[in-house]
């Protein structure tokens, strides 16, 4: 499987490009690295780039100031990228998606597997959208500010090239990457490792109030709307938590949820070996990989715990039973 992202462009004078809703590192990184590209190589097109507001963290990647967060109204694009997600999360991006001439989707998401575009590069083994990417455009379409941008995604979505989803393939690439000589440590520690106080804040709640069950294999702390606005804090200010929770030893699979509005909550959901939350994840309506992967489910905390537990539950007695 190979995509030829010059060929597909030729001729088109307005390219479009765009991410998930809630845009992490690599959704960053991955449509930051290709409008760069892009623009470099296709000088004659009309690139752009629509995301949801990035976070300022964000500030130090290369065209991050160019990025269209109103979403105005656009004559059709002539090609159009999603990237690092299937076409239901594009959020306001979806109608320029779905009204292109011709649709590219490039992601890693098991749960995207078939992908969403009329072309196709979807690798659910990739650790990152942003290292395929790099592997489309190589070491000839790279200069330093594709670089330092494809190399922040695939480090945020590697947890620092330790997560299961690292290959030798991603640390191949991260290799070459760092060979273009920007500051990679100051890089990460200021878009992945420092947090400011309020995030600091918020972290020390959850992690508090969190609730171990199932004989400790699973956690889960929940961050009320109340709580939330005490803190003031958004959703760019809770990435992180459910890392932190599934780092508890003896923890299979760890829940972090927040209330987005009345009986609704935001999911995310980490495992270290034995749970397929991207099943779970799917079975809800959301999706992501076998290790985090996340949904939006409706009712009370309660019902979504104990709606969530039946499938962990399931899952570990299967994996339990088979060793036996
Ligand atoms: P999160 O818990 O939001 O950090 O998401 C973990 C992983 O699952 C990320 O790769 C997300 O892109 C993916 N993910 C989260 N929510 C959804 C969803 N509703 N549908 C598909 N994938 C999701
Ligand atoms: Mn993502
Ligand atoms: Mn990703």
């Amino acid at each position: 499987m190979s995509m030829n992202l010059l060929e597909e462009c030729r001729g088109a004078k307005r390219i479009g490009i765009s991410g998930h809703i809630r845009p992490d590192g690599d959704c960053i990184g991955a449509c930051m690295g290709l409008y760069l590209y892009l623009k470099k190589e296709i000088p004659q097109a009309d690139v752009q780039v629509f995301l949801e507001k990035p976070a300022d963290i964000y500030g130090c990647i290369s065209g991050i100031g160019d990025v269209d967060s109103a979403y105005g109204e656009q004559e059709p694009f002539d090609v159009f990228f999603a990237l690092d997600t299937s076409d239901d999360r594009l959020g306001e991006a979806q109608p320029y998606f779905e009204k292109a001439g011709k649709r590219i989707n490039i992601d890693h998401h098991i749960s995207n597997a078939g992908g969403c575009g009329e072309k196709n590069f979807v690798d659910p083994h990739a650790s990152s959208t942003s290292e395929l990417i790099y592997r489309l455009i190589g070491k000839e379409g790279t200069d330093r500010e594709i670089a330092e941008a494809l190399y922040m995604g695939m480090a945020h979505d590697t947890g620092c090239f330790q997560y299961s989803c690292t290959s030798p393939d991603t640390l191949r690439a991260a290799a070459e990457l760092i060979s273009y000589g920007f500051d990679f440590s100051r890089l990460i520690q200021e878009t992945f490792y420092e947090k400011t106080y309020l995030q600091t804040q918020i972290l020390g709640r959850a992690l508090l109030e969190s609730i171990r069950f199932m004989d400790g294999r699973c956690v889960v702390s929940v961050l009320s709307r109340k709580t939330l606005d005490f803190y003031g804090a958004g959703p760019q200010d809770l990435e992180g938590i459910v890392s932190q929770l599934r780092s508890v030893k003896d923890v299979e699979c760890a829940i972090f949820m927040y209330e987005t509005r009345v009986q609704e909550y935001k999911v995310s959901l980490r495992s270290t070996e034995k749970v397929d939350v991207a099943a779970i994840a799917s079975y809800f309506g959301g999706g992501g990989h076998v290790r985090a992967a996340g949904c939006t489910m409706l009712g009370t905390a309660y019902d979504v715990i104990n709606n969530l537990s039946l499938h962990i539950e399931r899952q570990l007695d299967g994996a339990d039973g088979e060793k036996d």
